[in-house]
């Protein structure tokens, strides 16, 4: 009769398989324990229909070789083994075939996706309070999810900063793109290298966005998302609705300036007022991107991210050409978050122009940092 009891070895391996090692009802780890993450066998083998005539389930008459088969088994830690058992009217065998049939079919789904839709998840935060705030992983992979990818670990990598909120002067911000550039350089660095694409959640002030943007440049396959107010906050939303950019151009431009000013009232207004009382003395021509009413959620879709790359490339072009002499563009940004980062995946260190960031701090625009500043040099 104790034979009766004996599941072979390659049922019980076949069941550890198809289980992934994972109870089949709360989807536990069962090779180590749950508080020390100790290894060691912690499954229990828990049959559907029971063995014993007077055990859990028996109504259902099962021959003996069919009593000790995989289809026959659960492997489940041993508090749903002992709930499973003790309220065998609750768990009956055909709901117990759909819990085993589901989590079984879910192992071999998460494996058969191709590793080319694994993304790995990268997070920038500027400070450490909005990373606390906004730390939520879940988030992060019901977006990448949304997009038919698969985050390549649970958690993200953090690039964000570690210190306070502090004031995002000047100074600051170039004390962040230091600890940005070795963060960078530590840890998503290795990971584009292999061939991953990078989900990418950043919050921080605009300079620091479009470093970061430079950073994963266009090179790689990185994906900004856009932190929205509403909904899911970072899933891009199913919508074909398109953004109409507007240019303004400097009416009868002085050609031989040395600098253009660039202005991207996109998330908020920017007065010309307030960056002409910033600019030197002379003339200096401003180019202006907005949108009709510019606003914090209107980056419903990477495509309206695209168009506005497509709008800022050819003012860049435009520059570029028509101002022989210029030596920088001064550059005013209001933009999404995604956008920002946007802005400087696309900034093309052999050709563009190098770009002067200035930043809105209490108020007052004020000089930041500059990239490709070293072009054509
Ligand atoms: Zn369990
Ligand atoms: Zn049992």
């Amino acid at each position: 009769m104790s034979n009766k009891r004996q599941i072979s070895k390659s049922v019980e391996c076949m069941l550890w398989g198809q289980a992934a090692g994972r109870c089949e009802v709360c989807g536990r780890e069962l090779y180590k324990d749950s508080a020390y993450g100790l290894s060691g066998n912690y499954a229990e083998k828990a049959h559907i229909i029971a063995v014993s005539d007077n055990g859990p389930r028996r109504l259902a008459d099962l021959r003996d070789e069919e009593i000790n088969d995989a289809n026959n088994l659960m492997l489940l830690c041993a508090e749903h083994h002992k709930m499973i058992d003790d309220k065998e009217d609750h768990y009956l065998v055909d709901h117990l075939l759909g819990v085993k049939a589901d989590h079984e079919e879910r192992v071999r789904y998460l494996m058969s996706i191709p590793r080319e839709n694994e993304t790995q998840m990268v997070t920038y935060f500027s400070n450490i309070d909005m990373e606390i705030s906004h730390h939520d992983a879940n988030l992060y992979k019901q977006a990448v999810v949304n997009d038919s990818k698969l985050p390549k670990f649970n958690e993200p990598i953090s690039l964000g900063a570690t210190g306070p909120q502090q004031n995002m002067d000047a100074a600051y911000i170039n004390q962040q793109v230091v600890s940005l550039e070795l963060a960078f350089k530590q840890k998503a660095q290795p990971v584009l290298e292999r061939g991953v694409g990078v989900s990418l959640f950043a919050l921080a002030p605009q300079p620091l966005l479009i470093k970061l943007g430079t950073l994963l440049s266009d090179q790689y396959d990185s994906h900004p998302y856009q932190c929205h107010r509403t909904g899911e906050k970072w899933a891009w939303k199913r919508t074909s609705r398109e953004v109409d950019y507007r240019i303004n151009r400097p009416h009868q431009p002085n050609t031989t300036s040395k600098n253009i000013a660039l202005i991207l009232s996109l998330s908020a207004s920017i007065s010309h007022e307030r960056v002409t009382a910033i600019l030197p003395k002379t003339e200096t021509p401003i180019y202006e991107i907005s949108i009709a009413e510019p606003n914090f959620d209107f980056v419903e879709s990477e495509a309206i991210a695209d168009a506005f790359i497509k709008t800022t490339r050819s003012i860049m072009d435009e520059i570029r050409n028509m101002f022989p002499l210029c030596e920088a563009i001064l550059l005013f940004p209001a933009m999404p978050n995604s956008l920002a980062v946007r802005f400087g995946m696309n900034y093309m260190f052999t050709s563009d122009l190098p770009v002067v960031i200035f930043n809105e701090h209490n108020g007052v625009f004020e000089e930041t940092i500059s990239i490709g500043e070293n072009n054509g040099e």
